[in-house]
């Protein structure tokens, strides 16, 4: 192998295969948060990062990770050095990929394994047996592995938890809590959340030594935390209308490899099966599929074999996938933070990004509440021949009652109230 002269990454403290292993991936500048991080990480501090989705952060952590690795002495049978949590099962395997990809020309070879759920099990523990440098899993499959005494933990000196903000989500915070009661007290870790509600900001505290803090982009106080590189576009239009609305702009505009966000399975399927029998080719994406299906759509989307893949938010974090150039907010997001990991799956790395959101007279309050959470303020625009005909509904306490005593049925009691409250901060769709 020849080795390129040293690059902005063996500046870093990289070694030159590791800064080759960068150049060779199309990095020819580091990103700022590898700027930041890389040297810290190689210096053995734990770092607690927050950064903008598709800023680089996966390199971040990986090329040092590896160096640090070539220094250590070979595992023991089912034990791991380094371990990296991820919340998704296609995380893992992406984060998996790149760890590869960077660690191909290393002079001592570092044996990296990926787990996750939704497949079978024992191919994990075989690759696991005579231990691994670097484990990248999901904590369910991880506590399995544990339970089948595939896995110890009691080597793990690195521990990085990507995305910790999805791991505490409800449902996933106890399996993690739990994972982290088996490892050393000893070793280096390195936090990466792109929110810090306060469940971060407690496990932060609990888990982190002293570390260095890093906020590339963070949101300055009172500024939106949208990528500059991403144009929002919000379209009005009925509820009914949307199927029509989204096969006019695709085939209009042309667009290719576009990302369309709906809220359940079963909207996934249908929405996805419309734009098919209207001669785009769409596929469905969501977590009621196999881990084989879910695994061969993504592969076909980012090999262009299809145009079109509609999703839960399951896709929503993490994918990466280079180009992507249009993400469509079908059914609006339930909060503002799910907006920008929706829309931030576009306009990565450099390239610019449409994200389009669908509103409805029903859901525009929805949408006017996450602009505010993200102080963003965007025109609102119509199509022609899509124009919506439904207005806004009148909240109950405004609407008039009718005679003086009132109407029984008619007017709203305490209770009617209350439920239109909620409707108001609740999920739109
Ligand atoms: P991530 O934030 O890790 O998901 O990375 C987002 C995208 O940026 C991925 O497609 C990476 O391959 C790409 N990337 C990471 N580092 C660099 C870099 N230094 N220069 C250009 N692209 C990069």
């Amino acid at each position: 192998m020849t080795l390129v002269k040293p690059t902005a990454f063996a500046s870093l403290g990289l070694t030159a295969e590791l800064a080759y292993a960068a150049s060779a991936s199309g990095f020819d500048i580091p990103t700022p948060i590898q700027v930041a991080a890389i040297p810290s990480v190689l210096q053995g501090a734990d770092v607690l990062v927050s950064a903008e989705t598709g800023s680089g952060k996966t390199a971040a952590f990986a090329l040092p990770i590896l160096q640090l690795l070539q220094r250590q002495p070979r595992c023991t049978s089912n034990e791991a050095q380094a371990l990296v949590l991820v919340p998704t099962r296609e995380l893992a395997a992406q984060t998996g990929e790149v760890f590869r990809r960077l660690a191909q020309h290393l002079p001592q070879p570092l044996k990296i394994a990926v787990a996750f759920g939704g497949v079978s099990i024992n191919p994990q523990m075989m690759s696991l047996r005579a231990g691994v440098n670097l484990l990248i899993a999901t904590p369910g499959r991880l506590l399995d592995l544990v339970e089948h005494n595939a896995l110890k933990l009691t080597a793990v000196n690195l521990l990085v938890l990507d995305e910790a903000d999805r791991l505490l989500e409800p449902g996933f915070a106890d399996e993690l809590n739990r994972v982290l009661s088996l490892l050393p007290v000893q070793r280096q870790t390195l936090l990466f959340s792109a929110t810090f509600p306060p469940v971060v900001q407690a496990l932060s505290q609990s888990l982190l030594r002293d570390p260095l803090r890093i906020e590339i982009t963070g949101p300055q106080q009172g500024a939106s935390p949208v990528p500059s590189a991403i144009l929002q576009r919000v379209i009005q239009v009925d509820a009914a209308q949307r199927t029509v609305l989204l096969r006019h702009l695709i085939k209009t505009h042309a667009y290719q490899r576009v990302l369309v966000f709906v809220a359940t399975q079963y909207a996934a399927e249908h929405v996805a099966e419309k734009l098919y029998k209207a001669g785009i080719f769409a596929a469905p994406f969501h977590g009621g599929l196999s881990q084989g299906a879910r695994t061969q759509v993504l592969s076909e989307f980012k090999a262009s074999r299809w145009d079109v893949v509609v999703t839960t938010d399951l896709a929503s974090r993490g994918i990466d996938i280079a180009q992507l150039p249009v993400v469509i907010n079908y059914d609006l997001p339930r909060s503002a933070v799910d907006y920008i990991h929706r829309i931030g799956r576009t306009g990565r790395a450099g390239e610019v990004g449409l994200a389009i959101s669908l509103v409805s007279a029903a859901t525009e309050p929805h949408f006017r509440l996450i602009e505010k959470r993200q102080h963003l303020s965007l025109p609102r625009e119509q199509i022609a021949g899509y124009e919506p005909t439904q207005a806004e509904p009148v909240p109950l306490d405004l609407a008039p009652v009718t005679g003086a005593g009132g109407i029984k049925g008619k007017r709203p009691s305490k209770k009617d109230k209350l439920r239109a409250a909620k409707r108001q901060n609740a999920t739109p769709i």
